[in-house]
């Protein structure tokens, strides 16, 4: 039986980080990022969108590959079984589901992940896969795959921050014509923020702390590489080459993501500094909004209830 194939996959709502932690992972050595693989054959394969190197999927050279493993697949049939089968709130369910007695939906969608993991990893011949499709369903119905060794990173950041990230307008660079990334209302993040954050946590509680760690996206900016050697060294990675000239400098290759915010196309030499423009800029209705809605949450991530900005010193 040939070896399962090892999978980081990123959990969090949107804005909390996820692309810069995900390109990072991707230019430590032995690991390959995929982006958010959830919207490979939707966004990528039927919509078209680009790949992190700038080429369709079917012309890249890594995607390319991975489609001739996966002929025979219908991405439209793929996109139903999703939508079926591992929705946000069946991340419960999916924590204790048997995808080889479960709904057809389930069991067909459990196959062709399997294999597209496989495909990728052969492809790309990494020891470990990144994917930040951020998703808790996604990650629960990970750890029901015999064939894949799973590993979780939950990133959470300060909701606060997050709805001011949402309101800003960020245009859109892998669509052909450009559009506003979709905004989302101070009600609907922190619902949202609340329900991600949760499923996160079920997964996190079910696979244990020698496959998952919790990462504040504030604690991760303010100390990256520390951050990423944690997740190097969960997954069995401790003494691989990291991509940083200092604690905050880090080098970035050309990555192969499929799907995620329009910084993955960044490369070159990158500085990662805390994003604190939001404690000034924000305005006080829609703080006072989120720190409400999201108040049963914010201790236990160790939030304040009163936002300050972290001394520029560490
Ligand atoms: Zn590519």
């Amino acid at each position: 039986m040939p070896e399962r194939v090892r999978v980081l996959y990123i959990m969090g709502w949107g804005r909390s980080g996820s692309t810069i932690l995900d390109n990072l992972l991707g230019a430590v050595d032995g690991l390959f990022s995929m982006g958010e693989l959830h919207y490979f054959w939707e966004r990528s394969v039927l919509v078209g969108r680009s790949c992190g190197c700038g080429r369709p999927v079917t012309e890249c050279e890594v995607w390319s590959k991975v489609l001739r493993a996966m002929e025979g697949s219908d991405a439209r049939e793929i996109v139903r079984w999703q939508s079926d089968a591992v929705r946000i709130r069946h991340t419960w369910k999916l924590l204790h589901a048997d995808p080889a007695g479960g709904a057809p939906a389930l069991k067909a969608y459990a196959d062709v992940t399997t294999r597209l993991y496989s495909a990728a990893r052969d492809v790309t011949g990494a020891r470990v896969l990144v994917d930040s499709s951020k998703r808790p369903s996604d990650a629960a119905l990970l750890q029901l795959l015999p064939e894949v060794d799973p590993y979780f990173v939950h990133l959470v950041r300060d909701p606060r921050a997050v709805a001011y990230s949402w309101k800003r307008k960020k245009a859109q660079r892998d669509t052909a014509a450009p559009a506003e990334m979709l905004m989302h209302g101070t009600l609907n993040n922190a619902v949202n923020w609340t329900v991600w954050n949760l499923a996160a946590d079920a997964v996190r509680r079910r696979a244990g702390r020698s496959r998952s760690l919790l990462l504040r996206y504030e604690d991760f900016v303010s100390r990256p590489r520390d951050s990423i050697a944690s997740i190097a060294a969960l997954v069995g990675e401790a003494s691989a080459v990291l991509p940083f000239d200092d604690e905050r400098t880090a080098h970035l290759g050309t990555n192969h993501t499929v799907s995620g915010n329009p910084s993955r196309f960044t490369t070159g030499p990158v500085q990662i500094r805390p994003d604190q423009q939001w404690i000034t800029a924000q305005r006080l209705g829609d703080r006072v909004a989120t720190t409400a809605l999201t108040l049963p949450l914010l201790a236990r991530y160790r939030y304040p209830l009163v936002p300050r900005a972290a001394s520029a010193s560490s």
